[in-house]
């Protein structure tokens, strides 16, 4: 059970609860969010519902018992909207997110970023710093490659979404970023979870290549357990049997996240397929099943990228899959007063 107090209410304008918790012997967890304490509560049965709810500090009580009550959809029923500069990701039309997979070079990267401001991209993605699994393979230009996103910024007027690999990098990047990227190598570490919990910055949460939707969703309330409800998930493929592709897109996740979550989720059919030719297509799968958004691989010249090159889409595959996101979304809207199809 989750117990939220109202805004601004301190430790000592909630003593007599927690009173009333010591001497009943209930285990409890007492933590702050965005200025609102909340108590959870492990075993419920101290009082009944209904008294809780009398309390005047009490704004709101979660009875569910999930293993992750604050990203679960009890808690903002409503959704949540994640706000970069003036865009909404949650809310409104998906939003597409492109870019290289990594930044190598200066005119690569505002070759970059001339061609998907072109076609109306805001939000451009980049990583700096790359996980690789061949420790020689490109790891990425680190900071000097943040100084270009700043760059292609500054020029093309595009917020910028880049990988954080490390807790300590967490300053480092937040400097440069507008979205903070977890990637999914990372989705189980728990000290750089905590460490873009606790800055004010939108963070990209990438679905680890084996983990279960249970456990993805744990990832997210660590996030936003340490106060940052900033949160957007990403479905990027998982491991299966299959040897086609370098991953499985799970397009199911999509309408379950929706049922068990107030957090948008977006999809990666970049790393999700691994192979251009199947990008576009299941990028409109995805948008079908209802994401909240895409962040696609993009490069000048695909067959010359220094990581990813199979998955990314040349100049003329990008304009032809924003030509038919766009139809789908003016599909969508005119659609969007008839009876909802699932
Ligand atoms: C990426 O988006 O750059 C990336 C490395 O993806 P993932 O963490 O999903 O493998
Ligand atoms: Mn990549």
């Amino acid at each position: 059970m989750l117990i939220l107090f109202k805004n601004g209410q301190r430790e000592n304008d909630i003593q007599s609860i927690l009173d009333i918790l010591h001497t009943s012997g209930t285990e409890f967890t007492l933590f702050e969010n965005q200025d609102r304490l909340i108590l959870k509560i492990q075993n419920s049965s101290s009082l009944p519902l209904t008294q809780w709810q009398s309390f005047p500090q009490i704004d709101r009580v979660i009875p569910s018992d999930h293993p992750y009550p604050l990203v679960h959809r009890d808690y903002r029923p409503e959704g949540t909207v994640v706000k970069v500069g003036d865009l909404r990701i949650g809310e409104g039309a998906p939003l597409v997110i492109a870019g290289p997979c990594a930044v190598e070079n200066e005119t690569q990267l505002l070759e970059t970023a001339r061609l998907v401001h072109e076609h109306g991209i805001r939000l451009m993605r980049g990583g700096a710093f790359k996980p690789r699994t061949s420790p020689y393979s490109f790891t990425g230009l680190g900071e000097k490659g943040l100084k270009l996103l700043h760059k292609a910024r500054q020029e093309f007027g595009v917020y910028i979404v880049t990988e954080v690999l490390d807790a300590m990098d967490v300053p480092l990047v937040a400097e440069y970023a507008d979205v903070l990227q977890i990637g999914s190598r990372n989705m189980q570490n728990y000290k750089l979870l905590k460490a873009v919990g606790r800055i004010h910055k939108p963070v990209l949460l990438k679905r680890g290549m084996s983990a279960r939707l249970d456990e993805f969703l744990m990832s997210a309330e660590y996030i936003m357990s340490e106060g940052n409800e900033q949160i957007i998930l990403c479905e990027r493929g998982i491991r299966t049997f299959v040897e086609y592709s370098r991953n499985t897109l799970d397009l199911n996740v999509v309408p379950m996240v929706k049922q068990l979550s107030h957090l948008p989720i977006i999809v990666d059919p970049s790393h999700g397929t691994g192979r251009r030719d199947l990008v576009i297509p299941m990028s409109l799968a995805a948008l079908a099943a209802g994401a909240n958004g895409l962040m696609v691989e993009v490069h000048p010249h695909p067959d010359q990228a220094l990581s990813d090159a199979e998955q990314a889409l040349g100049p003329e595959q990008f304009a032809y899959l924003m030509e038919q996101v766009n139809s789908f979304i003016r599909w969508q809207y005119h659609h969007e007063h008839s009876a909802p199809l699932y």
